[in-house]
């Protein structure tokens, strides 16, 4: 018999194709980030464990085991995480729950650092099962981690951890009959259903099934356009392929730019603004690049919940003339930020201006060390004041290659304007240099350290290696 779990109830939620692969099992293979969030859920929930001493813990247990362990425990009334429900073909786990007069106190734990509007229906299902099992919900709430907590040596989970009640919300939902009905109706259902790409495949959460779902589009979709509320509105109107657009259709200045490069098959450049923003340039040129990782739990003093730490840096600095130094740093392990800072320091010193590739990042984190290392705040609010983002003229589409679908990353710029691409490169984004960086050095759990360091060093070093050629190629293009 399928079962309509709490975690399919919310993947029918989003979308109906979701559940019905996900009822089949055949969602695919599980990435290492995705390894990582779950692991962080479980890190966090610890510490929610550790408030309550006496709960007993049923995670682990087999299905059965933990369905009658659920039972006695009820009879006993005592806290319980992960106690098992199931009616008819409805089965939920609790995170928590708590005994209070005659009734149960329900708790959802979220590793997340606010309360989000789909930890509502979440917890409305499991109360309606428990319900439908015969207990007296009285109250729900939704832990999850206090964004302003500073580790500062033993963790108080007290410190950690927030909980809001959320039961008059939780109250408020009452589409779940229906919701049951429909769901139970497409896991039995033969076909798959028949599902348009839409808001949905990225909300709540990026849907595994992207990709396949994703790659039945045109080459040239509106998806590729920069204005969100006109592409899914074509696509909700059937209109897949950009040269579909119908006439008379409201496109931005960018947008008309992306269509432009498609139809006549050739980069659109806007010289006279590439030229004053390489004008604006100050040598010698630090093209700059952190790497970092983050978690849940703050491992390390003076952090917070998901804080980035960068653990490496790439920088190449470019003088006038044409010659390049390469300097670069990668932690051991540890708190990678006083080795980084000290180094970081020496390298940047100079005037020239400090080129990254999407500011926003790399000023959060100098911003962030600047706080929780007041020694070195001067000079890094110094080199903020210096840095220039390369990602500008790719942003205002003052060069844009059809072949960048749409985006002005260095993933896709990279390879539009110089040819050179992360293709050969064991890692090819900061999301698996991350992973790489935190299971080997930080977990220890990989085996094949020096191997990774060197993945790590090559890939940090294309990141700004790359921005010297995309200048070199903007120079090339204006002259
Ligand atoms: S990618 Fe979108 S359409 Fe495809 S299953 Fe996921 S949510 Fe549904």
């Amino acid at each position: 018999m399928a079962l309509l779990t709490k975690s399919k109830y919310m993947n029918g939620l989003q979308c109906h194709r979701l559940l019905w692969f996900s009822d089949r099992k055949q969602l695919p293979e599980i990435t290492l980030s995705d390894e990582h969030k779950f692991g962080q859920g479980h890190e966090f929930e610890v510490y929610v464990k550790k408030l309550y001493p006496t709960g007993i813990d049923l995670d682990g247990m087999d299905f059965k085991e933990n369905l009658d362990k659920t039972k006695e425990l009820i009879e006993y009334r005592k806290i319980i995480f992960e106690a098992g429900f199931m009616i008819a073909n409805l089965f939920v786990r609790a995170d928590l729950m708590i005994p209070l007069g005659d009734g149960w106190d329900l708790y959802e734990i979220k590793s997340t650092t606010q309360l989000k509007p789909q930890h509502i229906p979440d917890l409305a299902f499991q109360k309606y099962v428990l319900e439908k099992c015969g207990l007296k919900v009285n109250k729900c709430f939704v832990i999850f981690l206090n964004k302003e907590f500073v580790k500062n040596g033993e963790i108080n989970p007290k410190d950690l951890i927030i909980q809001e009640e959320v039961t008059e919300k939780v109250n408020l939902v009452d589409d779940i009959e229906n919701n049951i009905k429909k769901f139970l109706e497409i896991m039995s259902q033969e076909q798959t259903p028949d599902v348009c790409i839409s808001m949905q495949c990225n909300k709540p959460y990026e849907c595994p099934l992207k990709k396949e779902c994703w790659s039945t589009l045109p080459e040239n979709n509106v998806l590729q356009l920069t204005n969100w509320k006109v592409y899914w509105k074509l696509l909700e109107e059937g209109v897949k392929d950009l040269k579909d657009i119908p006439k008379g259709t409201k496109l931005t200045a960018k947008d008309q730019i992306i269509i432009e490069a498609i139809k006549d098959n050739k980069p659109v450049i806007s010289k006279e603004h590439i030229k004053h923003f390489l004008n604006s340039l100050h040598y010698p040129l630090y093209h700059f690049d952190f790497e970092t990782f983050d978690t849940a739990v703050p491992i390390f003093d003076n952090s917070r919940p998901y804080q980035k730490m960068p653990f490496q840096y790439s920088l190449h600095i470019e003088q006038k003339d044409g010659s390049v130094e390469h300097r670069e740093f990668l932690s051991d392990g540890g708190d990678p930020r006083p080795a980084l800072l000290e180094q970081m320091k020496k390298d940047l010193e100079g005037t020239g201006d400090i080129i990254v590739f999407n500011k926003s990042f790399e000023i959060s984190v100098m911003k962030r060390l600047a706080e929780d290392f007041p020694e070195h705040k001067e000079w890094l609010q110094h080199a903020i004041e210096r840095i220039v983002d390369l990602a500008n003229p790719f942003r205002a589409l003052y060069y844009y290659n059809k072949s960048q679908k749409g985006s002005y990353s260095i993933k896709k710029v990279l390879p539009a304007i110089t040819g050179k691409s992360y293709d050969e490169l064991e890692i090819g984004n900061g999301g698996d240099a991350s992973m790489m960086y935190f299971y080997s050095h930080i977990q220890q759990k990989m085996e094949n350290k020096g191997q990774i360091r060197e993945n790590l060093l090559k890939y940090c070093c294309l990141d700004t290696e790359g921005m010297v050629w995309i200048i070199h190629q903007l120079v090339k293009i204006v002259n």
